[in-house]
């Protein structure tokens, strides 16, 4: 029998988890169960201590109604592949099939309750009616472990509500990704850049507005370039353009001017006729980015800026990067994403990917992701705490 830090001794206690298992799917076939591996070192230390250990998530948006296409059952048996170890399974999250489940759990083993969000109390906006939900979790359990770090930025039942039930604490990856994050806005190590791409720069103004004040260097990239290329006064084609938010990024840029902070735009982009959609086969060609054709739209950062881009992580003792420099999923397009991810490998210090898309990426692109210093399992959680927000899931823990 054994303890688990913030808990004590937990040998026979039945401790419920709250893991973030949502992986992508192709029919019953997990496509990357990195967030399954990730889940594994608090639940593993758990079974080890002697702790009946009954973890809880969620796998797609089910509309708060059992549906199979959504079941964990594939999950379960993946995650008892990694453990080396059997993992029952509950065909429902609270009902009698969890409650047998969890009554026949021996010291030291492991349940999978199905998904959680086939119960419309886990994620209603009611608090009464998820109350009601997260008194039933409570019951299967008697102390709760926050472990899902995609999840921590939500006001959910099985994350937020369930903590207030049960003794709790914080799981190692929760505590991990938020050392992490502690690291990046209290005293980041200098000089620190930051690199933003993904599709909308309507997505991240939160982001930019909190680390402008906070980084030395910003390169951009992605879809996001042209609506600030176009506050520079290009034209931009086709391209992604987010009309309205032309007049912030004119601010940004006056903002990053004033404070000294130097902001890196490409020089040269990736055109196409047409947005790549598997039916046709993409013809690239690079051109300046104060040059591109009124027919053409930007699919990527070109060679000169990916090497601009590169040589400005060079000398970096702290990096974030969040949003893809192009659309990576092509081929053809991945050359500015795969250029920045090399270069992140290579820092000399603390290198962040935060971004679900983003972290896809590095993988798919085949890099070892212990190459880099951390690769965040939660975007919108890591996005929201480098706001400056609270993550609600996290501040329950500790009151
Ligand atoms: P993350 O999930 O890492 O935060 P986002 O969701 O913001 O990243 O953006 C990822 C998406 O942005 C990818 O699917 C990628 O194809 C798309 N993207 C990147 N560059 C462009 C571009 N130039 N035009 C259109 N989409 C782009
Ligand atoms: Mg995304």
């Amino acid at each position: 029998m054994g303890s688990y830090p913030g808990l004590g001794e937990v040998g026979g206690k039945r401790v419920l988890v709250r893991s973030d298992l949502n992986v992508p799917l192709d029919g019953t076939t997990i496509t990357d169960d990195g967030r399954i591996r990730a889940s594994v070192p608090t639940i593993r230390a758990l079974a080890e201590a002697g702790a009946r250990v009954v973890v809880t998530a969620h796998l797609g948006r089910p509309k708060g109604a059992p549906d199979p296409a959504y079941s964990l059952a594939p999950v379960a048996g993946r995650l008892a592949e990694l453990l080396e170890a059997p993992v029952a399974f509950a065909t429902d999250t609270v009902g009698e099939s969890a409650q047998q489940v969890v009554a026949d759990l021996g010291d030291g083993q492991v349940a999978v309750l199905e998904n959680v969000r086939f119960n419309a109390g886990e994620t209603s906006k009611d608090e009464a009616e998820r109350g009601a939900f997260a008194d039933e979790l409570a019951a299967l359990a008697d102390a709760f472990v926050s472990d899902g770090f995609g999840v921590v930025h939500r006001k959910q039942a099985s994350v937020y509500d369930v903590a207030q039930r049960l003794p709790h604490t914080m799981g190692a990856l929760v505590r991990a990704e938020i050392d992490v994050l502690t690291r990046l806005t209290e005293t980041p190590e200098r000089p620190y850049v930051v690199v933003l791409g993904g599709s909308k720069v309507s997505d991240k103004l939160g982001v930019i507005d909190n680390l402008l004040g906070k980084a030395d260097k910003l390169l951009i990239g992605g879809g996001m370039v042209f609506t600030f290329l176009k506050a520079q006064g290009h034209e931009v084609g086709r391209s992604l353009l987010e009309e309205d938010q032309i007049g912030t990024c004119v601010e940004y840029l006056r903002r990053a001017e004033a404070s000294g902070v130097e902001i890196l735009l490409p020089s040269d982009i990736v055109v196409d006729s047409e947005f790549p959609t598997g039916d046709t086969r993409p013809e690239p060609i690079v051109v300046p980015a104060s040059n591109i054709p009124a027919s053409s739209l930007g699919l990527d950062i070109g060679p000169d800026s990916a090497a601009a881009f590169a040589a400005a992580l060079a000398d970096a003792r702290t990096v974030f990067w969040n949003g893809p420099m192009g659309v990576f999923e092509v081929p053809e397009f991945a050359g500015g994403t795969r250029t920045v991810a090399e270069a992140l490998t290579k820092v000399d210090g603390l290198s962040v990917v935060g971004g679900g898309d983003s972290a896809a990426a590095v993988r798919t692109l085949g890099f070892d992701e212990t190459a880099f210093g951390h690769i965040s399992t939660g975007g919108g959680a890591s996005l929201e705490y480098l706001e400056g927000k609270e993550l609600p899931g996290v501040k329950v823990l500790e009151d």
